[in-house]
């Protein structure tokens, strides 16, 4: 309970938000000075993300989801504490996607935590047409078959011809949604009730479509555009 005059903790974060951003590290006042005008800027030179703002302005049209809440009770002496765990998907549909988790004793705050890791583990998947079944030439599924591993969890996506669709299972179709990936086949190893690691190991899986490319290919790539 709060005091008449005294801000809540959700007000004092509301008026925090409503705050203009004042950037912390050299990338964020290069991003904010209009100096660096593009995500793909960022990756290409390999320069540090540290502030998740800098998603905010270079990628306008980000969209997130929560995948997966889980309440933890733990009994401590001042009685019983229950938490949020959450994990968001952050992405925006073309070629982006990032994954975090949060925990909080509010649900709201837990969510805000997981948003800002997700973005600051936002990643460009490269995407291709990929299978010789579909000679389409678009950009509509993995580029080749691509690994990811997260605890028990692996994921396998493999390159699929136009109209397949999704074939994985829903928390790793939302992931793959978000990158926008809308064709693949996945094969998938180990423990998938657990929402966290079957959705890290699909992201895993989708950021190493980058890694199979060498220092000279990043200035022929075709990065994602902001659109
Ligand atoms: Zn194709």
């Amino acid at each position: 309970m709060s005091a008449p005059g005294e801000r809540t903790e959700e007000e004092a974060t509301a008026a925090l938000e409503e705050r203009e951003w004042q950037p912390r590290t050299r990338v964020g006042r290069m991003v904010k000075e209009g100096r660096i005008k593009s995500i793909d800027e960022i990756f290409r030179r390999n320069l540090p993300l540290l502030e998740p703002e800098i998603v905010d302005y270079l990628l306008p049209d980000l969209k997130h989801e929560v995948i997966d809440t889980t309440i933890v009770q733990k009994m401590t002496d001042a009685g019983r504490i229950t938490r949020f765990r959450v994990v968001v998907v952050v992405g925006n549909m073309d070629g982006y996607v990032g994954l975090g988790k949060g925990k909080a004793r509010q649900y709201r705050f837990a969510v805000e935590k997981a948003l800002r890791n997700a973005k600051l583990n936002i990643v460009p998947v490269r995407r291709g047409c990929g299978s010789w079944e579909c000679t389409c030439g678009e950009a509509h599924s993995v580029p080749f078959t691509v690994r990811g591993k997260s605890g028990s969890v692996e994921v396998i996506l493999k390159p699929a011809p136009k109209g397949t669709g999704l074939v994985a299972g829903d928390v790793a179709k939302v992931v793959l949604r978000y990158a926008g990936i809308s064709d693949v086949w996945s094969f998938t190893k180990g423990e998938t009730r657990t929402s966290y690691n079957f959705a890290r190991a699909t992201y895993l899986a989708l950021r190493n479509t980058y890694r199979f490319v060498t220092p000279m290919d990043w200035g022929r790539l075709v990065l994602p555009r902001r659109s």
